[in-house]
């Protein structure tokens, strides 16, 4: 069975990782776990991008070689995501020989099949380094670029290989009206359709004289352009364009910013058909996570770093907030008022709350043994039934907000069914038989939302599961979201899932 193959878009080594990224990484986690836990194969691969020219302006600020300062900063991003507990199976450097091998076979297969897609040419433009591209009028905004205002448009003119991009534009525009190439959401597909349907223009893609990036194939003075070469990491972590890549390759989902869509719903597919390589299937583009309004951003000075951010509630609280609160569609606001709230109201009083009290009431009335309950045909199972039903048709359709909304339901409704059943006062009643009832589908409730919560909380998850006696993970579990069964299994005193912060 061919792995579910997701992909992040990889980060500029220019810098430090800040929260602004890291909605990417933990959103396409998040949906890595998801499938995993349906007990499909997964393949999610992440990386860096290190042949910009800003990689080495970088470099040589901080006073570092190239090669130094590329793998500090491969070393830097790798360990943050991993703090952010991101389930990546490999991490590719596009300085790698198997990147450079992929780019290298990718356009010596576009010259093969298509020889007249490649041309040379001259251009001349504005060009930012921030994007790393030429601007057209549509994307300036008071001769700057919109989304670097802070940097100066560079004119440029040059001798280069062109790509005949225009050439593609009717095939690309099929695929993604066919839906054979997904573009989503549908905010960002009209988008588009709009570039395309204005028209394409063909796209340098070498550059003279730079110290850095890939050597272009049959231009030896030449490197390969920065963009061109970044999309094809894709492909060359399958080990294209060896035998086999194709146990993996179409990609399933790129998760990507909505930065950077002409890139990958554009360039990308036109890159592919010429070469003869099958479309991946879907293009997610998300939004941006804001600071008062404005893009998170490094450059623009508007960054929150994830080191602060941790430290406030932990990773999984943070994976919480901005899956919860922000979410992977639309533009949202970063602020610790919103993140101290979302903590104490979501998980503090909400899911640890509930996890302290249902541990408890078995421990002090049932020896720590969860009691059978009735057939699973509780109010409260009900309320399971169609949370569950709710998640899964939000994770399914990439909504992780609606997938965490789901979440804090039922955790609501748990909460409820404890207020409308008062299991301390049936226990003082010496009501043992009803006390039975009420437990066990709290019982299952928990187990339930162990599992529904490890994609956005793996930690956390974990630490339930594992409280409720069960072992091993609830990764894979996903049977038992859907017929939750503990009875019997022994209490472990779980830890104080999310504690009050003492400033808060
Ligand atoms: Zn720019």
């Amino acid at each position: 069975m061919k792995p579910y193959y997701i992909t992040t878009a990889i980060d500029y080594s220019n810098g430090d990782p800040h929260v602004g990224h890291a909605l990417e990484k933990v959103g396409a986690d998040a949906l890595a776990r998801w499938h995993r836990l349906r007990g499909e194969p997964v393949r999610f691969i992440m990386g860096m991008d290190e042949n910009a020219q800003k990689v080495i302006q970088a470099a040589e600020a901080a006073g570092r070689t190239p090669a130094e300062w590329l793998d500090a900063m491969s070393e830097r991003f790798d360990a943050t995501w991993r703090r952010l507990e991101c389930s990546h199976d490999d991490w590719i450097r596009t300085t790698e020989p198997r990147h450079v091998r992929g780019v290298t076979a990718l356009i010596e297969a576009i010259r093969a099949r298509n020889p007249d897609d490649l041309y040379v040419g001259e251009y001349e433009g504005l060009y930012c380094v921030g994007c790393e591209e030429f601007k057209s009028e549509s994307q300036i905004r008071d001769g700057r670029c919109i989304e670097h205002p802070s940097r100066d448009l560079i004119p440029t003119r040059e001798r280069n290989t062109f790509f005949r991009l225009s050439r593609w534009r009717d095939p690309v525009l099929a695929a993604i009206r066919s839906g054979a190439f997904r573009v989503e959401p549908a905010i960002r597909r009209n988008e588009v359709l709009r570039v395309l349907e204005d028209g394409l223009q063909d796209i340098s893609i070498s550059r003279g004289r730079l110290p850095w990036g890939i050597p272009f194939p049959g231009a030896a003075d030449q490197t390969v352009y920065v963009w061109f070469d970044a999309l094809i990491n894709y492909l060359s972590v399958t080990g294209y364009p060896d035998a086999g890549y194709d146990g993996l390759w179409p990609a399933d989902l790129h998760v990507i910013g909505k930065g950077i869509t002409r890139f990958h719903c554009i360039v990308w597919p036109a890159m592919l058909l010429a070469a003869g390589v099958p479309l991946p299937h879907m293009v997610w583009a998300h939004g941006y996570v804001q600071w008062g309004g404005a893009k998170v951003s490094k450059s623009e000075g508007t960054s929150v770093s994830i080191d602060s951010a941790i430290a406030r509630h932990g990773p999984d609280a943070l994976r919480w907030f901005l899956l919860r609160e922000i979410g992977f569609e639309n533009d949202g606001d970063f602020s610790f008022e919103r993140f101290d709230a979302r903590y104490d109201g979501d998980l503090a009083n909400g899911l640890g709350n509930l996890v302290a009290r249902v541990t408890a009431m078995i421990e002090k009335y049932w020896n720590g043994v969860v009691p059978a309950g009735p057939a699973p045909a509780e109010p409260l199972d009900a309320a399971g039934d169609r949370c569950l039903a709710e998640y899964t048709a939000a994770m399914d359709a990439i909504d992780l907000k609606g997938g965490a909304a789901a979440i804090s339901q039922l955790v609501s409704e748990a909460n409820g069914y404890i207020v409308a059943t008062a299991p301390w006062a049936l226990a003082k009643a010496g009501e043992d038989a009803r006390l039975d009832f009420v437990l066990g589908p709290l019982a299952r409730c928990l187990l339930r939302l162990s599992v529904m919560a490890s994609p956005f909380m793996p930690a956390k998850a974990q630490a339930m599961w594992t409280a409720l006696g069960q072992e091993r993970s609830p990764e894979g579990a996903w049977r038992v979201a859907q017929q939750p069964d503990v009875a019997g299994a022994r209490i472990a005193k779980p830890e104080n899932l999310f504690p009050k912060p003492a400033t808060s």
